[in-house]
């Protein structure tokens, strides 16, 4: 029997957002997995925030569901984590989603392996198809899913609330348990509970993505400075936290694919 979706419309989630803004993330968590049951899932690339939210809810509900990419590009430090993580947490339900191939194939064969390096609109388009596409394709079915946004991170990430609807995802519950909380506090929390920690950042990264895309930070640098340093005046997003706006970033897209269809992937 398929179960009943948990939804909330516009004026419910801002009273929510309200009501949970002062709460601590672990009572933020308790009130999503309540609320939410098998229909939520923390979305994570295993960085330092969502292994915080990872840990918070494993003492909750050990089967919490837990979603990741592996885009293809990703440092082997990374692969080497899932396991670390795997076996820390024995009893999490990994789901660890990968790219279409002949998505993949078709942008490679048109815009060579380094595409991300030529334009702002060529690295959108690699996340896209690399990273937010099968998260996207992820999420349906779910009702809410965890994130470990933070208001301190970056400019577009100052107004997040703790719950919010996802326009971008059918209107499911982005529930951002660290939302207030900053990148000390959080640091704070893996020391105390000795929580296990991407070996990257004992090498001077503050925020780790694919290995072509990511550099470690230079004192006085922005935590995200070393997302997509090449770039200025660029969000340092990959698309899966905002809309994408640039013009013929979508109509690229669809041509690419197009393509790819007419020559059977
Ligand atoms: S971070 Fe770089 S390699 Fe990874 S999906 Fe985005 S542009 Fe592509």
């Amino acid at each position: 029997m398929l179960k009943e979706r948990v939804v909330f419309d516009d004026l419910e989630i801002g009273q929510l957002a309200v009501d949970l803004d002062d709460q601590e993330p672990e009572d933020v968590i308790e009130w999503a997995l309540n609320t939410f049951g098998e229909n939520v899932a923390i979305v994570t690339a295993l960085q330092a925030d969502g292994m915080a939210i990872l840990d918070m809810a494993y003492q909750m509900s050990p089967e919490v569901r837990v979603l990741t990419v592996d885009t293809g590009r990703l440092p082997p430090e990374t692969l080497a984590f899932v396991d670390d993580v795997r076996r820390r947490y024995p009893l999490v339900r990994f789901d660890v989603r990968r790219p279409d191939h002949g998505e993949v194939d078709a942008m490679v064969r048109r815009n060579g392996t380094e595409l991300f390096r030529e334009s702002v609109e060529n690295r959108l388009m690699c996340c896209q198809i690399r990273k937010v596409r099968p998260l996207t394709q992820a999420l349906e079915g779910l009702d809410a899913w965890f994130t470990g946004l933070r208001r301190d991170q970056w400019a577009s990430r100052a107004a997040i609330t703790k719950v919010q609807l996802d326009h971008d995802h059918d209107g499911i519950v982005k529930v951002n348990p660290l939302a207030d909380w900053s990148a000390e506090e959080v640091d704070e929390y893996l020391r105390e509970f000795d929580v296990p920690v991407h070996p990257l950042y004992a090498q001077g990264f503050t925020s780790i993505g694919c290995q072509p895309c990511t550099r470690p930070v230079r004192d006085g640098e922005d935590d995200r400075a070393g997302r997509w340093w090449w770039e200025s005046d660029a969000p340092k997003e990959c698309g899966m936290h905002c809309p994408i706006e640039t013009g013929g970033f979508e109509h690229e897209v669809h041509a690419i694919l197009g393509e790819a269809n007419e020559d059977g992937y």
